[in-house]
């Protein structure tokens, strides 16, 4: 069965320093692509993913 939500899923995100942030609140772009972070494996997820989309506002 496939339930994929590519298309229709709402991007929540803290990330201020991000150009793509809106308001500390979410995402503006349509998609983003998760990133694992390379050589980690503690399990916390603060460490073990990170947003490949990220652009710097400055
Ligand atoms: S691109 Fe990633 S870090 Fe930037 S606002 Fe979107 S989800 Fe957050």
């Amino acid at each position: 069965m496939n339930k994929s939500k590519a298309g229709c899923q709402t991007i929540g995100c803290k990330v201020r320093s991000c150009a793509y942030n809106y308001e500390g609140t979410n995402c503006e772009l349509d998609s983003i692509m998760v990133q694992p972070n390379s050589g980690c494996h503690t399990g916390n997820p603060a460490e073990e993913s990170l947003c490949g989309s990220y652009k710097s506002r400055v």
